[in-house]
């Protein structure tokens, strides 16, 4: 009898065919992680998945009768995919599998045009938890919508085909860095010079000024130009996309890393991409849904501002999600609060894995470790446990056996030492509800920059311990 527990390296006994499961997952994954840098595109690449999958889109009050393939698309930007099993509701309650398809990025503001000493700029406003020096000198592409006030919505996508443009955030010359190299990280990049260039040619027509000002101003400050470098951008949107700088109040632009995912290594173990967190969770959640076999009820969900609170009728907190559960019980006729009492929830979100640049800010025997498989966090929050859901050992008993009987290669994980920091996920939303939930993801290393990275293998468990937990 084995009476130590140790974590288990996922190459440690992956035979041939293993190997090569492991590697030809991580190329799907790749493909969808490129094409759903947004909420938005990650719930029409869910939709585009779940319909060639015979998944049809569900009407808010439509009866739902078992063997359906149905999705809720919530406004463009989250996803409900369930699948209506035949195992009683009563007893076996709702499999649920819920991950996020919102990233950190910056968000162009309201009125976000202008120009300073003849460059262009968009103004924007960070999302989630950044370091914003890491968004300074890279290649950054723009993705989002235009709402026009006639209902039309314009679709705004550059800097990721060959050949397109990109956009850029400056950073100072370290020969003129005296003043700003000894501050804090914190503070010596303040938001509000996270300003994009996106222009530099002066349109000669006019400047928008009127003779009187030019005039005054030219007495004042000497020769003012007659042109706009701002007034030829927006020339260049009107003609490129039908829009004006006034259509930019009901505009949602995110600015988002330009770069396509990579393998990294000599022998390929990762993948660095944008936006891990928490598409490396949300891939495999729905492929595991449109591969397993099953005779339980399973819901999976995109959710959409994990990074900002879970606010809002696209967020975790939206009561749409016990709705969703309500018509479900409703079409089988069982009593909702039995079907939430008897669900169970993996709340897909990644974690911290242990840098051995940065051991200080974790604790090596409760971090997760890239390679050693999915990990599950019993509790998240910061000082104490502030804010986690803190599953119970019951439930993670369960889940124990669930993944035993599938050879899952997973390990625990902690987010980081203790009184350091700390985070949370979606988790506390579901079990708030009376569901059983306990965090279960994707390791990543440098999460939150613009160029995160994972583990093909521990990508590779995760797809098999979704499976296995809605079997
Ligand atoms: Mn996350
Ligand atoms: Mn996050």
């Amino acid at each position: 009898m084995k009476l130590t527990y140790s974590r288990k390296n996922v190459y440690a006994d992956a035979d041939e065919a293993k190997l090569k499961k492991i590697f030809d997952y991580a190329e799907g994954y790749k493909a969808y992680l490129d094409d759903a840098k947004t909420e938005r595109e990650a719930v029409k690449a869910g939709i585009a998945i779940a319909e060639k999958n015979g998944y049809k889109e569900y009407t808010l009050g439509d009866k739902i009768n078992s063997g359906d393939k149905l999705y809720y698309n919530n406004r463009g930007k989250s996803l409900f995919l369930f699948k209506a099993g035949t195992a009683p509701l009563d007893k076996n309650g709702i499999r649920i599998l819920v991950a996020h398809v919102d990233s950190p990025r910056l968000d162009l503001k309201q009125v976000p045009v202008y120009e300073s000493a003849y460059l262009a700029y968009f103004k924007t406003h960070y999302y989630g938890g950044i370091k914003k020096y890491q968004w300074l000198t890279i290649p950054l592409a723009l993705h989002g919508v235009v709402s026009k006030k006639d209902g039309t919505v314009v679709t705004v996508k550059i800097g990721d085909e060959e050949g397109d443009p990109v956009f850029y955030i400056t950073d100072l010359l370290p020969h003129l860095s005296q003043d700003i190299s000894p501050k804090p990280v914190a503070t010596a990049f303040p938001g509000e010079n996270l300003n994009v260039i996106l222009g530099g040619i002066p349109d000669k027509e006019e400047t928008g000024l009127d003779e009187h000002l030019l005039t005054v101003l030219g007495e004042r400050y000497g020769v003012v130009e007659r042109f706009s470098v701002k007034r030829n951008v927006l020339k260049i949107l009107q003609e490129k996309y039908g829009v004006t700088e006034e259509d930019f109040l009901s505009a949602e632009i995110e600015i988002v890393p330009a770069y396509k995912s990579r393998d990294v290594g000599f022998d390929r173990a990762y993948v660095a991409g944008y936006g891990h967190d928490d598409k490396v969770c949300t891939y495999p959640e729905i492929t595991a849904l449109m591969e397993t076999e099953t005779e339980q009820t399973v819901m999976t969900i995109l959710a959409d501002k994990e990074e900002i609170g879970s606010e809002g009728n696209t967020g975790m907190q939206c009561i749409i999600i016990s709705d969703l559960i309500d018509l479900i019980a409703d079409s089988y006729g069982v009593n909702p609060a039995l079907v939430r009492a008897k669900s169970k929830c993996l709340s897909a979100d990644v974690t911290a894995a242990y840098d051995p640049n940065y051991s200080d800010a974790f604790e090596s025997k409760n971090v997760a470790y890239a390679n050693f498989g999915v990990a599950m966090n019993k509790f998240t929050g910061s000082r104490g446990k502030s804010g986690s859901n803190d599953a119970s050992g019951e439930y993670i008993g369960f889940l124990r056996s669930v993944f035993e009987k599938d050879d899952v290669v997973w390990q625990t994980g902690e987010l980081g030492r203790v009184d350091l920091g700390g985070g949370g996920t979606v988790a506390k939303y579901l079990a708030n509800l009376n569901i059983d939930t306990v965090d279960l993801g994707v390791p990543v290393l440098s999460m939150h920059a613009p160029y995160e990275l994972i583990s093909k293998a521990d990508l590779y468990e995760a797809h098999k311990a979704f499976s296995a937990f809605i079997k």
